[in-house]
C-alpha cells in the first residue's frame, strides 16, 4: 500500500482539502478528505486526476513542425496528408517504437495518463503483413510499458481510398486490411496489450470513406462491447463527398446506419448541422475533439456551445501530436468558441461558472468513456494523477476552481509530478526516462529524414 496526501485535490464531487489517497496494486482503494497526513504519506499541494487523451497517431509526433512550409499551391488538410503519407512510408517497427515512446513521454509530462492510439500503419514498407500482423501494435504496447502510459489500442480498419469503395492509393498500402485480416489483427493486438496492467483494445473503422456499410457493421461487432472510434466529419470536402455518395452528411448517415451509443467516439465531429448536433448529444457517444490539431490542419470549429447546451459529452485528443499538452488542448477549445461566437467564457455554466472546471471535468468524463477505463480520484480507478507546481505565479493565492483556471488559461508547464498506477513517472516536469527516450528518438529521426 502507498499513501498520498494532498492539501487540495479535485475529486468527483469537487475540490476537497486535506485528501488522503491510498493505493494498492496500482488502484485507488480509499479516498478520505478533511484528514491529516499519515507520517508515511507522500505529500503534495495540488492534485488533479490524470487526463485521458482519446485520440493519437503517435508516429505523427515525428513530423511535428515539418509540414509548416507552404507548398506550390494553396495548402490544406489534403496537401498535409501527402506529407504525412511520405513520412509514414519511412517508418519501420524500430522507428515506430522510438517515436511512440517520445510521444508518450510528452503526453505524461503534459498531464495525460492514458492514450487512445488510433493506429493504422499495419504493414511493412511494401504493404505486406509482418510475420505478426500486429507487429506495430506490439511496438506501441512496448512504448506504453516503457513510459507507463495507459493504452487503449484502436487498430484501424482501412479498406478503401474514398467513398463508394474506391481503390486505395499507393500511399495507403501499409494501412489496408480486409475483414478477415482485420479480425486476426484484433486478436493479435489483444495479445499485444495483455502484458499491460490495464491495456484495452477497441476497434476503429477509419472513416466512412475508408470502409463500406457492411464492414462498418462487422467491425462494430468485433469490438465485443469495447470502444468504437471513427473519424467522422473533419473536413468540408469529406462532408461534400459523403453527400455526393449517399445524399447525406456523415454524422446523419452514421446515425441512420449504425447503432451509435455510449461505446462510440466520433472523432472530429467538426462539421455538424443542428439536427446532427442534437443527435450526437443525445446518443451517449463521445465527441472526440482535437483542438490543436484541428486548428493546425485548418479543419474548422466544432460547435461546442450548442453541443454542450444539448448535454453532449466530449473528450480531447492530441491527434497529430504537433504539440502535446492537456491544458493547451482545453484552452484552444474554449478560445475557438470565443473567436467563433465573439464572446467570453462560452463553455462556463451557470451552475459551474469556472470555465476551466467545466473544460477539465468534461474532458475527463468523456475521455474515460471513450477509452473504456474509469478516470478520476475515486475508489476503484487506476491511481493516475498529476500534481501542479504550487509556486507558479499563476497559481498564487488561488484555491479550488481558481487553480484550474490558472492552470488552463495562464499556465506554462505547470505539471510537476505525474503518477500512473501509483508509480511516479514524471518528476519536476520531466519524465524519468526522458533522456534515454529522447536519445533513441533523435537516432530514429536521423534515419527517417536522411
Ligand atoms: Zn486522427
Amino acid at each position: 500500500m502507498a499513501g498520498f496526501w494532498f492539501q487540495q485535490a479535485l475529486l468527483p464531487g469537487g475540490w476537497a482539502d486535506g485528501v488522503r489517497v491510498e493505493v494498492t496494486d496500482g488502484v485507488i482503494h480509499a479516498v478520505t478528505p478533511d484528514c491529516a497526513a499519515d507520517p508515511t504519506d507522500e505529500r503534495h499541494a495540488i492534485a488533479l486526476p490524470g487526463m485521458p487523451n482519446l485520440h493519437s497517431h503517435a508516429f505523427q509526433r515525428g513530423m511535428a513542425g515539418l509540414a509548416e512550409v507552404r507548398g506550390p499551391g494553396d495548402d490544406s488538410f489534403w496537401t498535409w496528408r501527402e506529407v504525412m503519407y511520405r513520412f509514414a512510408h519511412r517508418i519501420g517497427p524500430d522507428e515506430m517504437q522510438a517515436i511512440a515512446s517520445m510521444a508518450f513521454v510528452e503526453m505524461l509530462e503534459g498531464g495525460f495518463t492514458r492514450v487512445g492510439e488510433f493506429h493504422y500503419i499495419h504493414h511493412d514498407l511494401d504493404g505486406h503483413s509482418y510475420d505478426n500482423p500486429a507487429e506495430m501494435g506490439v511496438r506501441l504496447a512496448a512504448s506504453a510499458a516503457e513510459t507507463g502510459i495507459g493504452l487503449t489500442l484502436l487498430p484501424v480498419l482501412y479498406q478503401y481510398g474514398g467513398f463508394g469503395a474506391q481503390a486505395p492509393s499507393e500511399g495507403q498500402k501499409r494501412f489496408i486490411n480486409g475483414l478477415d485480416a482485420y479480425a486476426r489483427l484484433l486478436e493479435r493486438s489483444r495479445a499485444a496489450v495483455a502484458g499491460l496492467p490495464d491495456g484495452l483494445v477497441g476497434v476503429a473503422p477509419h472513416s466512412l470513406r475508408a470502409v463500406n456499410p457492411a464492414s462498418l457493421a462487422q467491425a462494430a461487432l468485433l469490438a465485443e462491447g469495447g470502444p468504437i472510434h471513427i473519424h467522422i466529419a473533419e473536413q468540408i470536402k469529406e462532408v461534400a463527398d459523403c453527400h455526393a455518395w449517399s445524399g447525406q452528411r456523415p454524422v446523419s448517415w452514421l446515425f441512420d446506419h449504425a447503432p451509435v451509443n455510449a461505446q462510440w467516439c466520433l472523432v472530429h465531429a467538426t462539421h455538424m448541422d443542428a439536427a446532427e448536433t442534437a443527435r450526437l448529444a443525445a446518443s451517449g457517444a463521445v465527441a472526440g475533439l482535437c483542438p490543436i490539431t484541428e486548428a493546425n490542419l485548418g479543419d474548422g470549429i466544432f460547435n461546442a456551445r450548442d453541443f454542450q447546451a444539448a448535454g453532449g459529452l466530449f473528450g480531447i485528443g492530441s491527434d497529430s501530436n504537433v504539440l502535446i499538452d492537456a491544458a493547451e488542448e482545453l484552452r484552444s477549445m474554449e478560445y475557438a468558441q470565443r473567436l467563433a461566437h465573439r464572446a467570453r467564457n462560452v463553455l462556463g455554466r451557470r451552475d459551474t461558472p469556472s470555465t476551466g472546471r467545466v473544460l477539465f471535468e468534461g474532458a475527463l468524463a468523456g475521455g474515460a468513456r471513450a477509452l473504456g477505463r474509469a478516470a478520476g480520484l475515486m475508489v476503484g480507478a487506476s491511481a493516475d494523477f498529476v500534481t501542479l507546481e504550487a509556486t507558479q505565479p499563476s497559481l498564487a493565492a488561488r484555491r479550488g476552481d481558481g487553480l484550474l483556471d490558472g492552470y488552463i488559461f495562464a499556465g506554462q508547464r505547470m505539471v510537476d509530478g505525474v503518477w500512473r498506477r501509483g508509480r511516479r513517472v514524471v518528476s519536476g516536469g520531466r519524465h524519468v526516462v526522458r533522456d534515454a527516450v529522447a536519445a533513441r528518438y533523435r537516432l530514429a529521426l536521423g534515419t527517417i529524414l536522411s
